[in-house]
């Protein structure tokens, strides 16, 4: 059996988790590769003109997957992580979305995860799959628990200063992760994985910044106690789990002053996003005008503008520090 997981969305938060969890039950794994411009077209072709680009650009790893012949899509339904917040909206329903534009596809694993409800937790979800494929109970356990290892091993990569990337080339090809560079400049890059870390989306922005001599950090860099303290300075707690991370770690940065400005990346079309940008925007007019640029992605984003914006923004960001 070959099960296909895109290579978008939640695929940065938990890859190393679902890929270790398939192999172990005996399946073969078949990811998607890195977003290209076929991958985008495929998704903007196949998809709404009005959702946001990162879903756009799931939908064209489905389809470049249901080419491929795999026997099943792997594309889980994350509603709630923890018990006070939910998920965006568009996690909830994207199984059902999928199927709904795509036909023509294989058939969708969509186990559930909720941990708001017992019968949804992430290893109710784990037994449903292996009970779909005909694995003993005892051999889905083992897979789950090796499943959560490879979760905590990621995350710790990335505590390290690794991007999901390099943290996936170590844990499955044992490629060594270079020693985390240093720069005279600082920047805070925050916002969702997937918009962070695609290269494609992103025009490699990353790249650029550590081309520009910039040493960067995310939030996927940081410690969960630190993201969970900061954000408590909101007056109200935020009702998307995700996104309350992402506030988390930019008002971590704003407070310790860790970095010397912060990029906050956001998609255009997305609702979650308008919302807590203007919330870290009034955090940092609010702590002396921390600098922040934000970058608005869409499909229509340019290379040139894009450098001309990074480059203008370290430039004030080191004759601010001279
Ligand atoms: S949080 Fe925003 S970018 Fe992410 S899936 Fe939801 S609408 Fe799209």
């Amino acid at each position: 059996m070959k099960v296909g997981i895109p290579r978008g969305l939640l695929y940065y938060h938990y890859y190393p988790m679902w890929k270790v969890f398939l192999e172990e039950i005996g399946v073969e794994v078949i990811t998607s590769p890195p977003t290209s411009k076929e991958i985008l077209d495929l998704g903007t072709t196949n998809s709404q003109d009005d959702v946001c680009l990162p879903v756009k650009i799931f939908f064209g790893h489905t389809v470049y997957l249901a080419g491929k012949k795999v026997d099943f899509l792997f594309i889980p339904r994350i509603v709630a992580v923890e018990k006070e917040a939910y998920t965006c909206p568009k996690f909830l329903g994207l199984p059902d979305v999928i199927r709904s534009n795509l036909s023509d596809i294989p058939p969708i694993l969509d186990a559930t995860v909720n941990v708001k409800k017992r019968d949804k937790s992430p290893l109710r979800a784990a037994l449903e799959i292996g009970k779909k494929f005909g694995v003993p109970l005892n051999k889905i356990r083992s897979a789950y628990e090796s499943s959560c290892h490879a979760l905590w091993e990621y995350r710790r990569l990335m505590l390290k200063g690794h991007t999901p990337d390099e943290a996936i080339d170590s844990l499955f090809s044992g490629k060594k992760v270079e020693k985390r560079e240093s720069g005279d400049i600082k920047i805070g890059v925050v916002g969702h994985p997937y918009n962070v870390y695609d290269r494609f989306s992103t025009l490699d922005m990353l790249g650029k910044l550590k081309n520009m001599g910039a040493q960067v950090i995310t939030g996927e860099m940081i410690r969960q106690e630190d993201i969970e303290h900061h954000a408590e300075f909101l007056p109200k707690r935020l009702f998307w789990s995700y996104e309350r991370d992402i506030v988390g770690s930019a008002f971590y940065l704003i407070h310790t002053e860790k970095v010397d400005g912060i990029i906050n990346v956001v998609s255009f079309e997305c609702g979650p996003d308008s919302l807590i940008t203007e919330l870290i925007q009034s955090e940092a007019r609010r702590q002396g005008n921390f600098p922040i640029m934000v970058i608005t992605l869409d499909e229509h984003t340019g290379e040139a503008g894009l450098l001309t914006r990074l480059e203008a923004f370290i430039d004030m960001l080191r004759m601010r520090k001279r």
